[in-house]
């Protein structure tokens, strides 16, 4: 396997962090399928931008908060590309506020996009990735979920379960070739992280030794390490990009 015949898909691909992985995953030479939940035309330009790398690339919408989407969208990749041999869990959401005056509303929709996403895509990716005896799954997780943040709870509690995930899935796949990684950004520049307010932004910085965020495609460069066919030996880790924050 090169990373040439790879076959990636990646969730949340249309804007931010996910983007950066497609065209990072794109550049390497591997086949990429870009998911995205409603803003098509932003998923549009990643595959644009992903074909004028040379390879090919296709936009799925699918919402990964609804299980039985997930599933359909696996399939839906692997009946157009053949396969599926890089899964990227990416796409993720916020509903910040403190926890006396949080909505159960906003927990669910947190949880279902950012744990139970993960958890769908891996279930039904699994499937064809142990068939294959090939795979390998990079679950995005976050310093939030290493560390806690005030006003972050279910947020946290979403990333802290990736963690969780990744660890058990990472055995119980270990001997099929099938590795399975977590990437803990810190603070990174993209629409997530803009509609922060500047105090909460000040805040943060604060906190990063190396005093600045970090860009989408400093993330992107560490979920393409475990993507590589040569990272077979590594499975069940969690690397922080985050200037340093979590340590
Ligand atoms: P972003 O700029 O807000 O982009 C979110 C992406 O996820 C978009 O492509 C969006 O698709 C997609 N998405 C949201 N809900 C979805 C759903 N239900 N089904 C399918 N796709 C969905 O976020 P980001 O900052 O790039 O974050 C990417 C990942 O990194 C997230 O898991 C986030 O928690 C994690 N992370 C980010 C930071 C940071 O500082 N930015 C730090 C730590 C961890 P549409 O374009 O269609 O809306």
């Amino acid at each position: 396997m090169t990373m040439k015949e790879s076959v990636a898909l990646v969730t949340g691909g249309s804007r931010g962090i996910g983007r950066a992985i497609c065209l990072e995953l794109a550049r390497q030479g591997a086949a990429v399928a870009v998911n995205y939940a409603g803003n098509e035309a932003a998923a549009q330009e990643t595959v644009e931008a992903c074909r004028a790398l040379g390879v090919e690339a296709e936009a799925f919408q699918a919402d990964v908060a609804d299980p039985a989407a997930c599933e359909q969208l696996i399939q839906a990749v692997k009946e157009r590309f053949g396969k599926v041999d890089i899964l990227v869990n990416n796409a993720g959401i916020t509903r910040d506020g403190l926890l006396m005056t949080a909505k159960a509303d906003d927990f669910d929709r947190v949880l279902s996009t950012n744990l139970k996403g993960a958890y769908f895509c891996m279930k039904a990716a699994s499937k064809l990735m142990m068939r294959q005896r090939y795979g390998r799954i990079i679950n995005l997780s976050s310093v939030v979920g290493l560390r806690g943040n005030p006003g972050q709870t279910s947020y946290s509690a979403s990333k802290a379960g990736i963690l969780g995930l990744t660890k058990s899935a990472a055995k119980e796949l270990a001997t099929r070739g099938v590795t399975v990684n977590a990437v803990a950004p810190g603070f990174i520049e993209t629409d997530m992280t803009a509609v922060l307010p500047e105090n909460a932004k000040t805040a943060m910085l604060s906190t990063i030794p190396m005093g600045h965020p970090g860009q989408p495609e400093d993330v992107a460069r560490a979920v393409a390490y475990f993507a590589q066919p040569e990272s077979a030996y590594i499975t069940g880790q969690v690397l922080c990009v985050d200037g340093g924050m979590a340590v």
